[in-house]
């Protein structure tokens, strides 16, 4: 059986296996942002990619896909409750975004995640070969790493975590953390998207593990933090992720996509200003924020829904975990007081799709909006926000943006909002609705400057490189 030099493990693979109700099967491409970064080095190095199909209960052997390998990794619908929806999404998630919402502290969950990540470790060592690199990918596989290295003491282990790393005070909640901090100082290099999650991975490593951080190079990007780990050495690091931003700028300038962006302004009647939100239906989104912000300005007059729209794209998600129906409820519920309250006929305050928008359309919205609005009250980076960036070579359009997103910290001549503080949340809308052309152009200017230097390949590149792997295939 042919070995991977490199291997990429996460919780899904990057194809789907739909089933339809005749039995018959068929896979889907799922080309997320990891999948586009990573696949040149994939299949140039002849790759493997280790995850779970995405149906439960199934086993699928290992395939190709031309020269990238995928190995699905079994999970049964217990795995499902437990490991996932339970312990990922109910437990780690919430307390990650600095418990938004209440994480469940469950024993049997933590059981079965435990379980499930020594499967995808055991995955990982079968696949890899004599001295490869393997990057885990995220939350949901945090044991990865050193169950992988217990195996396989001869691989190059990589982790990167997608999602925020909590303060300290938070994370020391969790029961079981000490496993979580030794899980992840199995790999070589650890990832996060701001210099701050490094740092406190740094101090609970030394706190929780007992390992002592060397000096004080932490979080300084160029020059990650280092701990030793017996003989080993653990280097720590932030590596903001991005978008595709030269493609996605690309088919923004499509005829196609210009004309639907058209299409779309004279669907909603040709406004003054189009304001947009694209969201999964996440609770740490902050879509009530704006929603109550719009509420407020237009029962004070500041906007009539005859001169601004606004679109609101809320992708399903985790539909089955409580908290996220309980918040779709709420969310939707609000959706409907406003367009009682404010909308004519022909012109709804809110326009609220609760679906999944392809890449195209999305890019249309993008350009049809005037104003992009990105209010978590906590994101890992926001992919959004960059993309919207990258599809406005025209320069026009402005985007509000939380603080306590991570593309905060470069997208910082956006108008920058605290989504807690409501007037300011709404002051920034009408300084963005009302803004000078200009000043709009110098904006976006910067903003792009910096997205399209900083794309989702530089990324890649610059964790590899910090992982000591040769890009040479
Ligand atoms: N997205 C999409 N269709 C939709 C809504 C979102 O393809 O209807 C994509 C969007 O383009 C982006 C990703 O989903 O690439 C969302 O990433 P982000 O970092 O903004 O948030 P996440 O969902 O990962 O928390």
């Amino acid at each position: 059986k042919a070995r991977a030099d490199f291997v990429v493990v996460a919780n899904r693979l990057p194809v789907d296996l739909e089933r339809f109700e005749d039995g018959t099967e068929r896979w889907k491409h799922s080309p997320g942002g990891l999948v586009t970064a990573l696949e040149p080095f994939l299949r140039a190095r002849e790759g493997a990619w280790v995850g779970w199909p995405g149906v439960a209960d199934v086993d699928v052997d290992p395939f190709s896909d031309g020269d990238l390998h995928l190995h699905p990794v079994h999970l049964s619908s217990t795995d499902i409750r437990q490991y996932y929806e339970g312990f990922a999404n109910a437990t780690l998630w919430p307390l990650y975004h600095d418990v938004v919402a209440p994480p469940v502290f469950d024993r049997s969950w933590w059981e079965n995640y435990r379980r499930v990540n020594q499967r995808f470790a055991e995955a990982a060592a079968e696949v890899s070969a004599e001295g490869a690199t393997v990057w885990v990918q995220d939350y949901q596989l945090q044991l990865v790493p050193a169950m992988l290295r217990e195996l396989r003491p001869d691989l190059r282990i990589g982790f990167f975590l997608h999602i925020p790393f909590p303060p300290v005070e938070l994370f020391m909640q969790l029961p079981w953390r000490t496993e979580i901090v030794r899980g992840l100082l199995g790999a070589d290099l650890v990832g996060f998207h701001r210099p701050g999650g490094a740092q406190n991975f740094l101090w609970l490593a030394r706190r929780l593990a007992g390992f002592e951080p060397s000096r004080a190079q932490v979080g300084v990007r160029s020059r990650p933090g280092v701990v030793r780990v017996g003989d080993r050495t653990v280097r720590v690091g932030a590596f903001p992720i991005s978008i595709a931003s030269a493609e996605l700028d690309q088919l923004a300038r499509t005829k196609e996509v210009q004309q639907r962006a058209k299409a779309i302004r004279s669907e909603l009647g040709n406004p003054r200003r189009i304001m947009l939100g694209v969201d999964r239906l996440d609770y740490t989104k902050g879509i009530d924020v704006r929603l109550n912000a719009i509420h407020e300005l237009l029962a004070d007059g500041q906007i009539t829904v005859e001169d601004v729209a606004m679109i609101q794209v809320a992708t399903p998600s985790r539909e089955r975990v409580e908290h996220y129906k309980q918040m779709r409820e709420e969310i939707e519920r609000e959706v409907g007081r406003i367009n009682g309250e404010f909308g004519r006929v022909g012109h709804p305050a809110v326009h609220y799709l609760h679906t999944s928008v392809d890449r195209k359309d999305l890019a249309a919205f993008y350009c049809a909006a005037d104003v992009m609005v990105v209010t978590p009250v906590r994101d890992g980076m926001n992919l959004v926000a960059k993309e919207y960036v990258a599809c406005r070579n025209d320069l026009g359009g402005s985007l509000v943006l939380s603080e306590f997103a991570g593309a905060a910290a470069e997208l910082t001549s956006a108008f920058l909002v605290n989504p807690h503080n409501l007037d300011g949340v709404k002051d920034s809308l009408l300084a963005a609705l009302d803004l000078d052309e200009a000043e709009g152009r110098r904006r976006m200017r910067a903003l792009r400057r910096q997205v399209l230097t900083h794309d989702v390949d530089r990324w890649a590149r610059s964790f590899l490189e910090a992982l000591g792997t040769s890009l040479v295939a």
